[in-house]
């Protein structure tokens, strides 16, 4: 494994999903701190609430961790998984790198608030080499079109892979309003736009710039920012602006242009 970033360089996994839904939505979460609750906000919370509340279940061979905090050192990520089940070979009790993956993630991430649950994750895990991982996200409403969940779901797998040193193809979505698990493959296709994701998020946070509104009236009506990022009104203003500008040079070309006619004129 290579380790590209520092501690203090991780990118939040619930940073993918509101960069997926609009680069606006991210720089105005995540740069300039602000958050409007909706219904869809406060119904998300109360369900990963009751999910974090949830304990855990352990047999011989299998294990369910709630609310496990994972990190990427190779991608730059951390967060918490709401469950990953970790499946277990009876016969193998030895100590192994997955526990000082996790032992060496909890020491590291001490001061991080974020990755305080692998200190729990640290004990659990001790002497136990995972023979398979799943990771499940929990989320209210239906499954969607857009990306959001499933990059933040496939975030989750590339910090368990470094963490527990195995692959993961496929993991879980849990839709509150269609009560069933819904299986995620993780294929190349959603690991690189997941990782363009996390690009966009570096490149957007070295220029310190919130992206403009682009109004897209399904996505823009169901956007707890809606009123504070008001889309439309940005849209036409930056039109008009665009639209003034183009005016003014062609005004002053038509200027310049008169002047050298008049000029050629008196010669
Ligand atoms: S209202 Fe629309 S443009 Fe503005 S942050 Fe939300 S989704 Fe993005």
């Amino acid at each position: 494994m290579i380790n590209n970033f520092s501690e203090d360089d991780l990118i939040p996994m619930s940073a993918l999903s509101h960069v997926s839904y609009c680069p606006r939505r991210y720089a105005l979460i995540h740069l300039e701190q602000i958050w409007e609750e909706n219904r869809f906000t406060a119904e998300g919370d109360v369900l990963h609430e009751r999910v974090h509340n949830e304990h855990s279940q352990s047999r011989k061979t299998f294990r369910e961790e709630y609310s496990m905090g994972v990190r990427s050192l190779e991608y730059g990520l951390t967060g918490k998984c709401d469950l990953v089940e970790l499946w277990f070979d009876a016969n193998n009790k030895t100590e192994n790198n997955a526990k000082n993956e996790v032992k060496n993630s909890a020491k590291d991430a001490k001061n991080n608030t974020e990755n305080k649950a692998e200190d729990d994750t640290k004990n659990k895990t001790e002497n136990r080499n995972p023979i398979k991982v799943n990771p499940v996200e929990f989320k209210r409403g239906r499954t969607k079109e857009n990306d959001a969940d499933r990059v933040q779901l496939c975030a989750q797998a590339i910090c368990l892979e470094e963490m527990f040193h195995i692959p993961i193809d496929q993991a879980q979505l849990y839709y509150l309003q269609e009560r069933r698990r819904k299986d995620i493959a993780i294929d190349e296709n959603l690991r690189k736009t997941t990782i363009e994701l996390t690009q966009k998020i570096r490149e957007i946070r070295s220029s310190n710039q919130t992206p403009i509104a682009v109004y897209e009236k399904r996505k823009c009506t169901n956007c707890s920012l809606v009123d504070i990022c008001m889309p439309e009104w940005t849209q036409k203003s930056v039109s008009r602006y665009i639209k003034r500008q183009i005016s003014l040079i062609e005004q002053e070309h038509e200027e310049h242009e008169q002047k050298r006619e008049q000029k050629c004129e008196n010669y």
